[in-house]
């Protein structure tokens, strides 16, 4: 009710900071307030940890969050107890356990972050009835699921767990979930079909270009010259990453470095900091690159060859452009390519062949849609927008449809 959730501007303002809420933080937070178990799909950024983070300092009883790394719950937990809120972890690394435990027992904690393979355990669950919970929190939901990118089996045991406590609402959070991991999701942890909360997906500021692939190292220079800032190309190997920086870099004259894992690791950390302390540098990457990098004026991401499937996609483009100002995601891409993933699919194993040529279809269907990017890449992850972005190569200058069917019978003899 309006009662509580003026509690929770408050307690916004109070103990974390901050002015109002985000995107749809305030709907998450008071489905929680109102025991409404929910999945909330939000990119990275968004400020998820808030929302259950807010519930857990206005309600009885504790939040036990489960989280699947232990670095992440580290962080989490500094921030949180900075911020004055009462918060511990048991992992594999924590030596206060006995200390925690005890704290929790007598109801002194507002959070407690535990590790799945912890969770799942029957003995685990013994301890947790001995004190209130306010709320399951499961953090990186999509692990739950085969079909996301980051399976891991002790999510699947969760279930037990949380219906041993019925009555206590489960809010589950991820950034990367499209329409079959989010239904995997919500049964596999017991979430009703209306408790999903998708949104914020839409980068405005980003355009997206998808062109032919003629020669790249011409096209990510045009691109260059347009775009002074500082910018990330992907290319497929190792060889391609170096061929392309060097060759970038003496077109250019520009400062252009190669990043993979196959350079030494000084030679690679040191590329990596001089790109984020840089106003002008170009890295050239294989994927090896970007998690976790934070810098807000990379002005444009080039990909050199088609990546792995939407998602993938959405991750790497995602680096563009974080301070708002205009930046531009530009693929250039040759049917080969998707060929040539075809035939890697062919040598996976048996069972994951479907699910792999499904991601490479919806790709597909991006590259070569003749209507608006943003519109196929919000629609696979559940959103609803408009038919036009107006930001776009297809909406700024639609493809007339002679060019659409010399496409088609392109490909069509490739
Ligand atoms: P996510 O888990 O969705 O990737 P985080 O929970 O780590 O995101 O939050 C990302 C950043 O956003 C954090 O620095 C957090 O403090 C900040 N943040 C969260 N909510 C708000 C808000 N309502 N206003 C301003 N900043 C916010
Ligand atoms: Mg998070």
């Amino acid at each position: 009710d309006d009662g509580k959730l003026d509690l929770a501007r408050e307690k916004l303002r109070t103990i974390f900071g901050f002015e109002s809420f985000r995107g749809r933080q305030a709907e998450v937070v008071s489905r929680i307030l109102g025991g409404q178990s929910t999945l909330a799909v939000m990119p990275t950024g968004a400020g998820k940890s808030l929302t259950y983070q807010l519930p857990a300092t206005m309600q009885h009883g504790t939040c036990i969050v489960i989280s699947p790394l232990i670095a992440l719950m580290h962080d989490q937990l500094r921030a949180a107890t900075a911020n004055g809120i009462r918060a511990a972890t048991l992992t594999s690394a924590d030596a206060d356990w006995r200390e925690t435990m005890d704290a929790y027992r007598a109801g002194e904690l507002d959070l407690l972050y535990v590790a799945p393979e912890r969770a799942s355990q029957s003995r685990f669950c013994d301890f947790l009835t001995s004190s209130p919970i306010a709320l399951f929190a499961i953090d990186e939901a999509h692990c739950v699921s085969e079909w996301g990118h980051d399976f891991r089996p002790d999510y699947r045991q969760l279930l037990p767990l949380l219906e041993r406590f019925p009555d206590v609402p489960r809010l589950a959070l991820t950034a990367t979930a499209d329409q079959r991991t989010r239904a995997d999701i919500l049964t596999q942890l017991g979430i009703p079909q209306d408790g999903l909360i998708l949104a914020g997906f839409d980068r405005p500021n980003i355009r997206y270009t998808i062109r032919h692939r003629e020669n790249p190292v011409r096209q990510i220079e045009a691109l260059m010259k347009e775009q002074p800032g500082p910018g990330i190309v992907y290319a497929p190997t190792r060889r391609k990453v170096e061929d392309i920086a060097e060759k970038l870099a003496a077109a250019t004259g520009r400062n252009v470095l190669p990043y993979h894992a196959g350079l030494p690791a000084e030679e690679r950390s040191a590329n990596q900091a001089e790109f984020v302390a840089s106003e002008d540098m170009v890295i050239v990457a294989t994927i090896a690159f970007g998690m976790g990098i934070d810098k807000p004026d990379v002005r444009f991401v080039a990909h050199a060859g088609i990546p792995k499937s939407i998602e993938a996609y959405y991750q790497e483009t995602g680096r563009a452009g974080r301070d708002g100002d205009p930046a531009n995601a530009v693929m250039f891409w040759g049917a080969g390519d998707f060929a040539q993933a075809r035939q890697r699919v062919t040598e996976l194993p048996e069972e994951r062949r479907n699910d792999e040529r499904a991601r490479l279809d919806m790709l597909d269907s991006l590259v070569e849609t003749p209507g608006c990017r943003r519109a196929v890449l919000l629609r696979h992850f559940g959103e609803d927008p408009e038919a036009t972005c107006g930001n776009c190569d297809n909406c700024l200058d639609p493809p007339k449809v002679s060019d659409v069917t010399q496409t088609a019978r392109k490909l069509l003899s490739a």
